[in-house]
């Protein structure tokens, strides 16, 4: 049989350490030089005018990267599916 006296004494105490962790004083950091920052700050980067500036560098990059992996991508399905296309006519 089921011990129901322990079952509570273990999901009590699994909920205290979820609860517990969550409890500890919640925070981000900031992305570019992992300062604690409030769990608020969006984008999440400090008040650092330098980490702001780089942030959006880094932003600008990225959005620049995925257009070119889409470009790239879109020539490499071509490769595949354009000739099969071709090939019905
Ligand atoms: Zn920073």
């Amino acid at each position: 049989m089921v011990d129901a006296k322990k079952v509570k004494e273990k999901i009590s105490k699994v909920s205290d350490r979820v609860f517990s962790g969550s409890r500890n004083n919640p925070h981000k950091h900031c992305r570019i030089c992992h300062k604690p920052i409030p769990l608020s700050a969006e984008p999440r980067v400090c008040k650092d005018t330098e980490c702001i500036s780089k942030n959006e560098k880094d932003e600008r990059n990225q959005k620049q990267m995925r257009l070119w992996m889409f470009i790239f991508f879109g020539l490499f399905a071509f490769s595949f599916v354009g000739p099969l296309i071709l090939s019905q006519f």
